[in-house]
C-alpha cells in the first residue's frame, strides 16, 4: 500500500519521496511538467543546501555547479564588497530538480511526470488525490510541495505579494564568483554566475509593471538603482523574449496552523514557508522541509507536530532575511554604508540568513 502522495517535484517535494523510499516507504510523487524547465530562481545554493544534497546522493559538484565566493552590495553611489563566511555555489535549477527526481526514482519512488494533481480531500483514514486525467490515488499521508502554486482547497493564507522575475543574461564583464545585490526603487534585483556562463537576473518587484514583459525596462529600472548597476549591465544581452514572471510572492508568509494542521497533511517548500530571495536558501529551506517530512511520516508523527517542528527550525533564516530585505528597501544607502564600515557585520548577516546546524 502506498504510505504517501507527494504532489510536486520541485527540490521539497523530490527529496521528501528520495527519503520516504530510502525509509522502505512506498511513496509516488507527481509532477505536472513532462521535462526540465527553467524557474524563476537565482540559482544561488549555500553550504546548507548543499550539505542537505550531499545527504540525498547528489553532491553539488557532482552536478556541475560553479563556486560563488564574494558579495556585493551596490546603491546609489555606494559600492561594498565582501567576501561570503560559507561556501556557495550556483546551479541551474533544470539541472538540480531533474537530478533529484532521478535520485527519487532510483530509491524507489514511483515518479510520475507530465501528471497534474487536480484536487485532494481527505477520505476515511487517510487522503484522496485525483489527477486531471481522472485517475486516483489513495494514502494516509500528503505531502504538499506545490510550490507558488495553489491546489485547490488547500491554498496558502495569503492575499498579495511580490513579483518575482527572472532574465538570463550574457554580461561584457564576467561577475568574477560574486553575487551582486542592486537595490533599486520598488524592488530590488540580485545577480550572479550562471553556471554555463553568463549571469541570472533575478528581481523582487513590489507592484507589476512593464519590466514583467519586457527585459529592456527590466534592465533600465534595475541599472537606474545604483551607478555600480549601470556598469555591470551596460551592454547586457537577454536571453530570454521576455522575462520569466510569478506574481503573489508572499515573501515572509509561514504556515502556522500550529495544532489545526489537517491530519496527514504535510506541507513543505514554499508552501510552508516563502523567504525573502535576498537570502538565496529557499531551496535548502525546500530540502529540509522535505527530508524532515519524510522523517515525520516514518516515525508516524502527526503533520502538527511537524509543523510546529518545521516553524522553529525556519525561525532564524527567516527572521534575518525579513529584517535585511526590509532594510534593502527602505534604506539601501545605509545599508551599504554599514556594510563597508562593517565587515564583519555583513559576513554575520549572511550566516544569520543560513539554516543552523547543517553545514
Ligand atoms: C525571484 C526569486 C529568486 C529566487 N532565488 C533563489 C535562489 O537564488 N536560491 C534559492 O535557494 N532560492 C531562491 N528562490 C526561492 C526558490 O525558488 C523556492 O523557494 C523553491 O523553488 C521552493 O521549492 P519547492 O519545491 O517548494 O517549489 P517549486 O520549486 O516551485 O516546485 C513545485 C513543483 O510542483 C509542481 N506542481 C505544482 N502544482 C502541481 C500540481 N497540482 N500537480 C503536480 N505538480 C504540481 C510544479 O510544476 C513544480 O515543479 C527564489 C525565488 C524567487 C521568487
Amino acid at each position: 500500500m502506498t504510505a504517501a502522495i507527494v504532489i510536486g517535484g520541485g527540490p521539497a517535494g523530490a527529496a521528501a519521496a528520495i527519503a520516504l523510499a530510502r525509509g522502505g516507504a512506498a511513496v509516488t510523487l507527481v509532477e505536472r511538467e513532462a521535462g526540465p524547465r527553467e524557474k524563476v530562481c537565482g540559482e544561488f545554493l549555500g553550504p546548507d543546501a548543499a550539505a542537505l544534497l550531499r545527504g540525498l546522493g547528489r553532491p553539488l559538484p557532482e552536478l556541475g555547479a560553479v563556486p560563488i565566493h564574494g558579495a556585493r552590495l551596490a546603491a546609489g553611489r555606494q559600492d561594498t564588497a565582501w567576501p561570503l563566511p560559507f561556501a556557495a555555489w550556483s546551479l541551474p535549477r533544470a539541472t538540480l530538480d531533474e537530478a533529484l527526481l532521478a535520485a527519487a526514482a532510483t530509491a524507489g519512488a514511483r515518479v510520475l511526470r507530465g501528471r497534474m494533481v487536480a484536487g485532494a480531500a481527505r477520505e476515511g483514514d487517510g487522503w484522496t488525490a485525483r489527477l486531471g486525467d481522472g485517475a486516483v490515488l489513495r494514502a494516509p499521508a500528503l505531502v504538499l510541495a506545490t510550490g507558488k502554486h495553489e491546489l485547490r482547497g488547500h491554498s496558502r493564507p495569503v492575499r498579495g505579494g511580490a513579483v518575482g522575475l527572472k532574465l538570463p543574461l550574457q554580461l561584457l564583464a564576467p561577475l568574477d564568483g560574486r553575487v551582486v545585490l542592486l537595490p533599486f526603487a520598488g524592488g530590488y534585483a540580485g545577480l550572479q554566475p550562471r553556471a554555463g556562463g553568463g549571469a541570472n537576473l533575478c528581481a523582487a518587484l513590489r507592484k507589476a509593471g512593464p519590466e514583467a514583459r519586457n527585459p529592456v525596462a527590466l534592465l533600465a529600472r534595475v541599472a537606474a538603482g545604483s551607478a555600480q548597476g549601470t556598469v555591470l549591465l551596460r551592454g547586457a544581452v537577454p536571453l530570454l523574449k521576455r522575462p520569466l514572471a510569478v506574481a503573489g510572492v508572499p515573501y515572509g508568509f509561514r504556515h502556522r496552523d500550529g495544532a489545526a494542521a489537517e491530519p496527514g497533511l504535510f506541507r513543505v517548500g514554499d508552501q510552508f514557508a516563502v523567504v525573502p530571495s535576498l537570502a538565496g536558501e529557499g531551496v535548502a529551506m525546500a530540502l529540509l522541509g522535505g527530508v524532515a517530512a519524510a522523517a515525520a511520516i516514518l516515525a508516524g508523527q502527526s503533520a502538527a507536530a511537524f509543523h510546529v517542528a518545521l516553524n522553529r527550525r525556519l525561525d532564524r533564516p527567516m527572521r534575518w532575511a525579513g529584517m535585511l530585505a526590509w532594510l534593502l528597501d527602505t534604506t539601501p544607502d545605509a545599508l551599504a554604508l554599514a556594510a563597508r564600515a562593517l565587515p564583519g557585520a555583513a559576513r554575520l548577516a549572511a550566516a544569520r540568513t543560513r539554516l543552523p546546524g547543517l553545514a
